[in-house]
């Protein structure tokens, strides 16, 4: 691909040059276009949607038997894998994330088109134990046309997370990336159709998510929207869905406590929370970015993870060694600024970081350093508000009660860690917080297997697990009489009729 190239988009299966705004895909390491291409357009969206449903309608995809639906997804899961690297780097270029975590992610991605291969081609339709004179039996449907909403902090494994459980349920998908992240989503529907799925079963809409998003979500043939995003888009789409009493599932955002009891393995619990925060410049809805420390050894704790974190390789994430790399925009690094001046402003210290890094290669890019806030209360803003950034405040505690308290004190409940060497301790914990995923002695650990969602502002549904599938598919019931006679009511009254 030249960069000048105008890519061109997916629409129903037609692969052709959006009718809106043309705009480039930045790397994030040097501000350079990686990609030209056009936005869709209002127009793109109809002819997007007109054209899955008939696709839905007419290719056979649904019909296609369970097994027959695995085999394209298992072929789509080792596609992915044969094109890694190169996927791997376009990613790298398209968000800016090192390369090693952009590996991580493609081979994330195709796990999760082998695993709905496997859920989709065992997945059981149940017969229910029997009230009557009838077998009783639910099944399953797939809906129709489906809108995967993705943002921009990890393309591909967001995508594959809902396109692959929506396929294998027999859907159609339209995909509405990240404006600034669409390449990998453009990608992984040429690796669908280069599978054998049918044309038009899957849709890339690049653009603006306040125009294309919104109107995909508010069109009467999308069935269901799975949108992964920030907390205020999520609950705008939900009031759209329930105006149409369309089912939703939204991951929204976080402010995720990590927990270091007096009894932790320390080595472990500084690496975890290190990871926890830091890793993809914590950019990540389920970073670790409050730190509560028992008093006893906050002091010690602190030295160790600040010292640790100040040498972490931050620069060129085409380097193998880098661990962080730019943030996602110019514009995002701003705001992560404006946290950084706030929580300066509410009191806080600042133990590490807190300013944008400056010289050589770190002039080009959207660079920020792993930054240590300390000497602020949970109350305070920057510890309330997700600053989606490598950004962490620490605080001590005292007491197991208070700690809970304000653990979830928080309109986001989204993940948690604990680190403690008592195990029914650290269950009793993990047990009174509030979160969606609580990691106990490691963090940030993902499986395809094990559903994923936050709780309250962070998110409604779940993603993943074998049951992931069902999202996507509509319950149906079935009774199939067995009755010697005919219904009594009937016959009775038939009888007594003159
Ligand atoms: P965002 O909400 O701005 O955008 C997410 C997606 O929604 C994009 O594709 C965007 O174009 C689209 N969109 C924007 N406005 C829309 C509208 N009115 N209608 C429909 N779609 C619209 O979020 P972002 O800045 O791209 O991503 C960062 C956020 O995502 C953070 O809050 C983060 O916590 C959250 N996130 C959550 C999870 C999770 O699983 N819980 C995972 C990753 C990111």
């Amino acid at each position: 691909m030249t960069t000048e190239q105008t890519l061109p988009i997916c629409i129903a299966g037609q692969w052709r040059l959006g009718r809106g705004e043309r705009y480039a895909s930045y790397y994030p390491a040097t501000g350079e276009a990686v990609a030209w291409l056009n936005a869709a357009s209002l127009e793109d969206v109809e002819e997007t949607v007109l054209g899955a449903h008939q696709a839905f309608l007419h290719s056979g995809w649904a019909q296609r038997k369970p097994h027959e639906r695995a085999g394209v997804l298992y072929r789509i899961a080792q596609l992915i894998r044969e094109q890694s690297e190169e996927l791997a780097q376009l990613q790298r270029q398209d968000n800016g994330k090192p390369i090693g975590e952009t590996r991580n992610l493609v081979a994330s991605a195709a796990g999760t088109f082998q695993f709905f291969a496997a859920a989709c081609e065992t997945l059981e339709e149940t017969i229910t134990p029997s009230r009557g004179d009838f077998v009783t039996m639910s099944v399953y449907e797939p809906m129709g046309v489906v809108a995967a909403i993705t943002p921009w902090n990890s393309p591909i494994a967001s995508e594959a997370q809902k396109v692959a459980p929506a396929l294998a349920a027999g859907n159609a998908v339209v995909i509405k990336p990240a404006e600034i992240t669409p390449l990998l989503a453009l990608q992984l529907a040429r690796i669908c159709e280069e599978a054998g799925l049918p044309k038009g079963m899957i849709s890339v809409l690049p653009g603006k998510g306040s125009v294309l998003g919104d109107a995909l979500t508010q069109h009467p043939l999308v069935k269901r929207v799975s949108f992964t995003g920030g907390t205020r888009t999520g609950k705008h789409i939900a009031h759209i869905a329930a105006d149409k009493m369309m089912p939703v599932s939204l991951e929204l955002g976080g402010k995720s406590p990590t927990i270091v009891l007096d009894d932790a393995d320390l080595d472990h619990a500084v690496a975890g929370v290190l990871y926890g925060i830091f890793s993809s410049s914590g950019e990540a809805c389920i970073a670790g970015s409050r730190l509560f420390v028992a008093r006893s050894l906050y002091e010690p704790f602190m030295q160790r993870l600040c010292a640790a974190a100040a040498t972490i390789r931050v620069g060129n994430p085409e380097d193998e060694t880098t661990q962080m790399g730019p943030l996602i925009s110019a514009a995002h690094r701003e705001s992560v600024e404006r946290y950084v001046a706030l929580g300066l402003s509410e009191g806080g210290r600042l133990r590490l970081g807190g300013e944008r890094l400056r010289g050589g290669d770190y002039d080009k890019g959207f660079f920020f350093p792993p930054t240590v806030f300390e000497g602020l209360s949970n109350d305070r803003q920057v510890c309330q508000e997700e600053i989606f950034g490598p950004v962490l405040v620490a605080m001590p505690f005292d007491d197991e009660t208070d700690l809970v308290k304000q653990a979830n004190d928080s309109i986001y409940a989204l993940a948690a860690g604990i680190w403690s060497r008592d195990y029914k301790r650290a269950w009793t914990l993990g047990r009174k917080i509030q979160a969606g995923t609580v990691w106990i002695n490691t963090y940030k650990q993902f499986s395809i297997s094990t559903p994923f969602g936050g709780w309250r502002d962070s998110g409604l549904g779940r993603e993943k697990g074998r049951l992931g599938i069902l999202q996507y598919m509509e319950q149906k019931s079935l009774y199939w009489g067995m009755n010697e006679q005919p219904l009594a009511w009937a016959s009775e009254h038939r009888e007594v009729a003159p």
